[in-house]
């Protein structure tokens, strides 16, 4: 049988509860062997998706963010699902550079960082009811930068 495990975890939109998530995931991860590399791909990828929750999804306000991870033989899904104020044009917020507050100092390069630092995003999302963003990457099996 696969070899699989699951782990849930509900944080607030809190800014300091970022890290929390980044680490808890990185720890998550640590059952797959992974290089410090990989481990820093998957943290900066879970990084960018919370801090996208926080900063868009509920603004001023705050509420909660779902982090559901799973492993299953060499590879880990990674979840992270708002209920806050959804995206409008996915595709378009998916272009390198495209940021709603360029006032915030927003330089527009969450999702593309997620989609370079993991094997696979897909981005849903309803206006008004939130934004459910998928990842997987396989650990292990990336040819290193200097191959
Ligand atoms: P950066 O990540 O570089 O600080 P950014 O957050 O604007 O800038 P992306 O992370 O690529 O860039 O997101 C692009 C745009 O998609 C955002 O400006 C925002 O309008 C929208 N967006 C992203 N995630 C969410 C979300 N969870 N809820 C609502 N809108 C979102
Ligand atoms: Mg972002």
């Amino acid at each position: 049988m696969d070899y699989t495990n699951e782990m849930k975890l509900e944080i607030d939109s809190r800014s300091c509860n970022e890290g929390l998530a980044r680490v808890a995931v990185a720890a998550f991860a640590t059952q797959l062997n992974p290089t410090l590399e990989e481990v820093a791909d998957i943290k900066t990828a879970v990084s960018e998706a919370i801090t996208n929750c926080i900063v868009h999804a509920y603004e001023k306000e705050t509420d909660k963010i779902r982090i559901d991870c799973r492993t299953k033989d060499r590879e880990i899904y990674i979840t992270v699902t708002d209920y806050g104020k959804g995206i409008e044009d996915v595709q378009k917020a998916m272009e390198p550079l495209f940021t709603t507050r360029p006032d915030q100092d927003r330089a527009g390069m969450g999702f593309a960082f997620m989609e370079a630092f993991m094997d696979e995003l897909q981005v849903q999302s309803q206006p008004g009811k939130g934004t459910v963003v998928q990842m997987r990457r396989k650990i292990g099996n990336r040819s290193s930068f200097y191959d």
